[in-house]
């Protein structure tokens, strides 16, 4: 059986006989170099593949868009849920900001030896 070095990892790896044109070895980290040099060729020489691309990748997103849109109109629990979960996070931030302010406040206190001077 005739052997090949892979060209993604340098391994060496026997040739299957259906396939002499075989480049990679079988390890999956491979196959994926494989899959992807194959389509970077493909965007570089094949426009019509680039425009598929973009159009499967256009209408993934709008099939999403819908898709969320969609949820949150069947799911009126989910976007209430949402909202009480957003109120609580407010509140939450607000409260943080209510500590700081308490912070500033003490340190922007009048030094006692100046405060002497207006007495
Ligand atoms: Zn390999």
């Amino acid at each position: 059986m005739e052997t090949k070095r892979c060209a993604a990892c340098g391994q060496e790896f026997q040739l299957k006989s259906h396939s002499p044109r075989q480049a990679y070895c079988s390890e999956p980290a491979c196959q994926r170099a494989r899959k992807r040099r194959w389509q970077k060729e493909k965007l570089q020489t094949d426009p019509d593949y680039v425009d598929n691309q973009a159009r499967a990748q256009q209408a993934w997103c709008d099939r999403h868009a819908d898709y969320w849109r969609n949820y949150r109109s069947e799911h009126p629990d989910y976007v209430d849920l949402n909202r009480e979960k957003q109120h609580d996070r407010n509140a939450w931030n607000r409260s943080k900001v209510i500590a700081k302010m308490d912070v500033l406040t003490v340190e922007i206190r009048v030094p006692s030896h100046l405060s002497k001077l207006h007495r």
